[in-house]
């Protein structure tokens, strides 16, 4: 459902991509980890244009991504949860969950309140429905991001960092949530450091490395014997 082949970035003289490939099927669940600044937020970026890429190629869902093009469509296919929740902070959790789609999907509005009390159940918050983000826990607040995000009906869920501003009490309620999300089919994309979910729940982990993907294998074989040097060293650190 993705697919990206020799995807180059730079930023001024500064390549932060230097020829990703990466393939992931439908319902795959690809765990990226990596050292900062080795482009792990950058690649991901790039999968829904919030960063355009310069070399290479790269197709969601049949669609390539270049220039202006398609953007809309990217947009409703590629969901995406930030590290910092980046929620409206304006509106209330239940309005924050029907913008997108009244506006963008033009749902009605009957349907698309439907719809969010629905999702807000699935993440465990819908006795929140009413209240505005800052009343919230940083938890709460990351699986209304996660709700919001898929209110869109998105094919693809791309996850960057989403536990690492949260307190520790509350990164397991965060984590809950999508690894439900992954037992019901989403592919996903999941920037984390999370060994636990990565094991559970990963079929791949991609590790990252000066703007490029230097091991790609399974949970198990990479946090036992990752088979690069860079890797072992970067587990030794973390873990
Ligand atoms: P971290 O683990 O710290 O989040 P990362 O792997 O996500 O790191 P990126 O954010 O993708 O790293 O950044 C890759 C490199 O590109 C870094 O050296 C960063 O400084 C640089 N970079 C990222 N965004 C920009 C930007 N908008 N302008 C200039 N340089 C940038
Ligand atoms: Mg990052």
């Amino acid at each position: 459902i993705i697919v990206a082949q020799g995807v180059s970035k730079r930023y001024g003289s500064f390549e932060a991509l230097k020829g990703v490939n990466l393939r992931v099927k439908a319902g795959e669940v690809v765990v990226i980890i990596g050292p900062s600044g080795s482009g792990k937020s950058t690649f991901i970026r790039t999968l829904n244009r919030l960063e355009p890429h310069e070399g290479g190629s790269i197709f969601v869902d049949g669609v390539e991504l270049k220039d202006g093009q398609n953007l809309d469509q990217i947009r409703r296919e590629v969901g995406m949860v930030f590290q910092s929740f980046n929620l409206f902070p304006h509106l209330s959790v239940l309005n924050n969950l029907m913008l997108a789609p009244t506006r963008v999907r033009k749902v009605p509005r009957a349907q698309a309140e439907a719809r969010a009390l629905e999702l807000l159940r699935r993440v465990g918050i819908e006795e929140q429905a009413h209240k505005f983000p800052a009343q919230l826990s940083g938890g709460q607040q990351q699986r209304v991001a996660i709700a919001r995000a898929l209110a869109m009906d998105p094919k693809i869920m791309l996850f960057d960092e989403p536990t690492s501003a949260l307190d520790p009490e509350m990164i397991k309620e965060v984590l809950d949530v999508m690894k439900t999300l992954a037992g019901s089919g989403m592919t996903m994309l999941v920037v984390t450091h999370e060994m636990g979910f990565a094991r559970e729940v990963a079929d791949r982990v991609v590790f990252f490395d000066q703007g490029n993907i230097v091991v790609d294998t399974t949970p198990e074989q990479f946090y036992t014997n990752p088979g690069h040097e860079r890797a072992e060293q970067f587990l030794s650190k973390i873990l």
